[in-house]
C-alpha cells in the first residue's frame, strides 16, 4: 500500500495529551474548553513549563478524528489546540473536524510558523527565543505576553503596536517569577489600561 504522506501528515498528528478542563489563562479564562495538546516545538524558552513536549517523536501520532471525537464526547463547546508549538504542522483537516463537529476553534500559538485551519480564536504569545512570522500580527485576537523580567514590558509595547486595534492584550507573570513580577505588572496595567492582567487560575485550581 503506498502512503500519502502529505495527506497522512495532516491526518496523524504528534499528540503529547487531551483532556477537558478550565481554561486558565487569557480572554477565555474560567471557560470550560477541551485541550489538545501537540508535540514538537523549537521555540525553545528557558523558563518553558512544558520542555517534555518538545521532542514529537516521544509522542504518539494520534488521528484527527481520534482527538475529534474525545474532544465532542467531553461536552466541550471549545477546542484549544496547543503545544509545543502548534503551528509547525498542517492542522487544516483538524479545524475542519472540530468545526465540522460544532466546536469553537481556539490555537495558542508563539505564531513562529504561518498559520494553518480555520480558527474562531487565536492566542498569539511571542517567545523572545525565536522570532514570529509577520503573518500572525493581523491574525491574533488575544496577545499574551509572559513577564519574566522587567524589561519585558517594552518588549511587549512593540508587539502591541503591530497587532490589529481589537486585539486584547495581556500581560502573564512566568509561574516562577509572579510573586517579583505580579505587583510591576498590577502597576503597569494601571498605568497603560489597554493592558490587562492574565493569571494561570488553573494553577491555582489545581487543574491542568
Ligand atoms: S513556545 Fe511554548 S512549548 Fe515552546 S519552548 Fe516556549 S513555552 Fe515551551
Amino acid at each position: 500500500m503506498t502512503i500519502d504522506k502529505e495527506k497522512s501528515s495532516a491526518l496523524l498528528l504528534p499528540l503529547m495529551e487531551d483532556f477537558y478542563t478550565v481554561q486558565g489563562e487569557g480572554f477565555y479564562q474560567g471557560h470550560a474548553a477541551y485541550f489538545i495538546r501537540l508535540g514538537g516545538c523549537d521555540v525553545g524558552c528557558v523558563w518553558c513549563d512544558v520542555k517534555e513536549s518538545w521532542d514529537a517523536s516521544a509522542h504518539p501520532l494520534c488521528h484527527i478524528d481520534v482527538m475529534r471525537d474525545r474532544a465532542v464526547g467531553s461536552g466541550a463547546k471549545i477546542a484549544v489546540v496547543t503545544g509545543g508549538e502548534p503551528g509547525m504542522y498542517d492542522l487544516s483537516s483538524l479545524t475542519k473536524g472540530l468545526k465540522d463537529a460544532g466546536l469553537r476553534t481556539h490555537i495558542e500559538t508563539s505564531g513562529v510558523y504561518p498559520l494553518s485551519g480555520t480558527w474562531d480564536w487565536v492566542c498569539f504569545s511571542p517567545k523572545k527565543f525565536k522570532e514570529p512570522d509577520p503573518s500572525i500580527f493581523s491574525q491574533a485576537d488575544e496577545l499574551k505576553i509572559v513577564i519574566y523580567n522587567k524589561n519585558d514590558f517594552s518588549w511587549a509595547e512593540g508587539f502591541a503596536e503591530q497587532v490589529a486595534s481589537t486585539c486584547k492584550l495581556f500581560l502573564q507573570p512566568e509561574w516562577s517569577k509572579e510573586k517579583e513580577m505580579l505587583p510591576l505588572i498590577i502597576e503597569f496595567v494601571k498605568a497603560n489600561p489597554r493592558w490587562q492582567v492574565s493569571l494561570q487560575i488553573h494553577k491555582y485550581m489545581n487543574i491542568p
